[in-house]
């Protein structure tokens, strides 16, 4: 192929990192070519649409950021509804509100204003007063919050989701633990927050709008001439396979779900209802309709179990401990000595990012290489 009909991108990944790239890239008058393994754009946002019910086939996604120019950014492609999530606990049959806030205080303890919750809290921790350097997940937990709301609502679910037992995951990952003295069951605390109108399918074919995207196209089984189409490669698969594994392979926490249609108008709801017990094996059920009010008489539930990463599974969590940190970076310094091959997106800078993250990371490195500041 003849250097002038080459591409000025070769895009790896049709998720939302690629999309957003594409999408500026192709304003910035360059032609790019996005290519997908999957049959289908949208990477991990995608949502299947199931008798009229926009499916989360992998994982519930909300939007929601504090960064005024993302959320610019975004309603320039869809309008987003009033969705505030709010997830419920279930634990042993009774339910409990989440993030912690009054009404979770009411329903462990029945206190009723926010100083006989704090009074709560501080008996509770008193307990563990002699922890002073708490050496697990568990001890810091119980410091933090004593063990009325650590045995209910933290310490099941979260030795599900990593696959170990409390004792044995690092304190870091809870150093705080966010209450609130309000009756606020608002998960997060940003200031923007909804789910696109017509689902994420929307913002992904409006942000490719008139850029070539090929599916089913796997990058390693042509690697070579994928390489020859394009001046550059924007590349946001896994790293690790990038550089075939030469550093070693990076872990990861995988997800299995289960998808369900009932013939019922409405299953739990809420959209989003945890289950804190041990021994119920999924983390979660999603009930897709409540992120969309839907009316529909019929609904699709999804049950949610954390998985053992192995290849062939989806590589969901990072998992960013010391040893997988060593690794990521003897990977990330090959990425930074190369000339035509750029890296983004979650897969191949091993982060958790969310979506507003996704974007705004996209934006600067678009920015970066299309010389805008
Ligand atoms: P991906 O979406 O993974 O896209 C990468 C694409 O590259 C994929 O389509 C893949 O098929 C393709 N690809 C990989 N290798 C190749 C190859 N060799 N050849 C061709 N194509 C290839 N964020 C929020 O803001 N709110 C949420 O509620 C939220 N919930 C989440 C829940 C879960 C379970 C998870 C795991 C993440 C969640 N996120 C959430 C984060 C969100 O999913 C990410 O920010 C976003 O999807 C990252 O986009 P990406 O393009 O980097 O990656
Ligand atoms: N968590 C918990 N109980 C819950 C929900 C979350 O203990 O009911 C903890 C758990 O350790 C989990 C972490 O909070 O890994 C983050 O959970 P969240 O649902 O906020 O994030 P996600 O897993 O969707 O990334």
């Amino acid at each position: 192929m003849k250097n002038d009909k080459k591409y000025d991108y070769l895009i790896v990944g049709a998720g939302l990192f690629g999309a957003v790239f594409a999408h500026e890239a192709k304003l910035a008058g360059k032609r790019c070519l996005v290519i997908d393994k999957r049959e289908h754009r949208g990477g991990n946002i995608y949502c299947e649409n199931v008798d009229g019910i926009n499916v989360h086939k992998y994982g519930a996604h909300i939007f929601h950021t504090d960064d005024k120019d993302v959320w610019q950014y975004v309603n320039q492609f869809v309008e987003f509804n009033r969705y505030t999530n709010c997830p419920v606990a279930n634990y042993k049959g009774k339910l409990y509100n989440l993030p912690f806030n009054m009404n979770t205080f009411y329903a462990l303890w029945g206190v009723k204003t926010p100083a006989e919750a704090q009074a709560k809290i501080e008996e509770q921790r008193e307990e563990f007063a002699h922890i002073t350097s708490p050496k697990n997940l568990e001890e810091q937990a119980l410091t933090l919050c004593g063990k009325d709301i650590y045995y209910t609502l933290i310490k099941g679910y979260t030795e599900k989701q990593w696959g170990r037992a409390a004792t044995e995951l690092p304190a870091f990952i809870i150093r705080r633990l966010p209450f609130r003295f309000t009756f606020d069951n608002n998960y997060f605390n940003d200031a923007y927050q909804g789910i696109p109108i017509g689902g994420y399918n929307a913002l992904i074919d409006n942000l490719l709008d008139g850029v070539e995207v090929r599916l089913c196209e796997d990058y390693f089984e042509n690697r070579r001439e994928y390489d020859s189409i394009a001046h550059k490669t924007l590349f946001t698969g896994c790293i690790d396979r990038y550089y075939d594994y030469k550093c070693g392979h990076l872990d990861y926490r995988s997800l299995r779900f289960e998808h369900k249609s009932l013939d019922v108008s409405n299953f739990q709801g809420n959209a989003v209802v945890n289950y804190t017990e041990r021994d119920v094996p999924y983390t979660r059920i999603i009930e897709h309709k409540h992120f969309e009010y839907g009316t529909q008489p019929h609904t699709v539930i999804t049950y949610e179990y954390p998985d053992e990463y192995a290849e062939g599974k989806e590589p969901y969590y990072p998992i960013n401990d010391e040893v997988n940190g060593k690794k990521y970076a003897d990977y990330l310094a090959m990425a930074q000595r190369e000339e035509n091959v750029i890296f983004g997106g979650r897969l191949a800078t091993y982060v958790y990012a969310d979506m507003d993250d996704t974007i705004a990371a996209a934006l600067r490195l678009a920015n970066e290489q299309l010389n805008r500041h």
